[in-house]
């Protein structure tokens, strides 16, 4: 359709004509680095953002102070672009989510264009905490996303890609209560809850062989007692279990469980355990969205990865939305591949020149990705089909 195409167009050039600011937005967002349900600036100054170009604004949903909703046009479809924007602790946007949020932000205002010519609206969502709370689990539960029929956003990263592999997750607290006594005069009158842990570690790897590929299991001890003298009386520690398939996780934590219990038996120790309250989901890639995301990249010049991922990036709270939304988490190249994420090199990426061209690539892809959409309800229609089909 001619329509289309001289959309797309005007979407390049209504980028283009924002780079500037938008640039300096991220590089702002970039200096003064928030952590999660604490990016009071961040979620300030992108909304001003956006209500300076027509959006309507609300703040603290789903109770959190630092999310919000920016929307354009009115009723269905809904297209929700998703904007994270909190850093890491003492890293600073080692993650960049300051690309993240300001290509969403610019995604949605150069797809209004789409919205006035073919109605349905765009709701820029603010979600944040992604790093250390899952905010968008909270929102999830909230309902938030329940009336959205599309969601997407765009990670920095090494590779241009339209889809991610991200697993389901689970955090499991874990402590042995033992018994203390003289490691020397009268190591038969305690009970040693180190030895409990050590032996929880050993049960886990004799495990890990008969798990499935997509399956992790990894934790680290943050107390294994006093003094190598006294039997230690207490040993704590904190686990996280990861699976591809949402079901499968929850037989692998029965079987991670066990092999604490086992390790109580054996030692006589007391077992006390805690499974953190949110789970992160794996993430359902939308193979169609993912199609019209690739083809919009590839104009643009990018070369892109398989459509089918095929390594584990982590887990990510978008993968919580994408089970109740079609979903797309793409990644946008912004370092050379021997630079990974959470380390000062990215930091340093994420507001480089790549940087800033994987922003104006991302929100452009977005933008145009909309437009294909909006522009054709059979597309809608399909995303759908496959969305319940799989
Ligand atoms: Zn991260
Ligand atoms: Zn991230």
């Amino acid at each position: 359709m001619k329509e289309i195409e001289s959309l797309k167009t005007n979407i390049i050039d209504n980028i283009d004509s924002q780079c500037k600011e938008l640039f300096q937005l991220s590089h702002r967002i970039h200096d003064n680095p928030e952590l999660g349900f604490e990016e009071r600036k961040a979620a300030s100054w992108l909304s001003e953002y956006l209500q300076n170009k027509g959006f309507q604004i609300e703040t603290g949903i789903a109770g959190l102070a630092t999310a919000f909703m920016a929307t354009y046009g009115q009723g269905t479809p809904k297209v929700a672009v998703i904007a994270e924007y909190d850093a890491l602790p003492k890293l600073g946007h080692a993650c960049g989510h300051n690309i993240i949020a300001t290509s969403s932000v610019g995604a949605g205002i150069a797809a209004k264009a789409a919205v006035d010519a073919f109605g349905g609206s765009i709701i820029v969502i603010g979600t944040p905490a992604e790093e250390i709370f899952g905010g968008k689990i909270d929102m999830v539960k909230a309902a938030v996303f329940d009336d959205m029929d599309i969601a997407m956003m765009v990670h920095p990263s090494t590779v241009n890609a339209a889809t991610i592999l991200a697993l389901a997750l689970n955090n499991l607290e874990v402590e042995f209560i033992g018994k203390p006594a003289h490691a020397a005069a009268h190591p038969y009158k305690g009970i040693n809850a180190l030895e409990a842990m050590i032996l929880s570690f050993n049960n886990i790897n004799s495990l890990r062989q008969h798990i499935k590929e997509d399956s992790r299991i990894h934790g680290i001890i943050t107390d294994g007692g006093e003094a190598p003298n006294i039997i230690p009386s207490h040993s704590a520690g904190l686990f996280i279990i990861r699976s591809m398939d949402n079901v499968y996780l929850e037989e692998l934590k029965d079987k991670v469980l066990n092999c604490f219990k086992g390790a109580a038996a054996a030692t006589g120790a007391t077992l006390k355990y805690r499974w953190e309250e949110k789970m992160y989901a794996s993430m359902k890639n939308n193979m169609i969205m993912a199609g019209l995301f690739e083809k919009n990249m590839k104009s643009l010049g990018r070369i892109m990865e398989d459509l089918t991922p095929s390594y584990v990036i982590g887990s990510t709270d978008m993968g919580n939305v994408s089970q109740i939304v079609p979903s797309i988490h793409a990644t946008v190249a912004i370092a050379p591949p021997n630079v990974t994420v959470h380390t000062s090199d990215f930091s340093a990426a994420a507001i480089s020149e790549a940087g800033n061209k994987g922003l104006a690539d991302a929100a452009k892809s977005m933008a145009m990705t909309i437009v294909d959409i909006l522009g054709y309800p059979e597309i809608l229609e399909n995303i759908k089909k496959e969305f319940h089909s799989s």
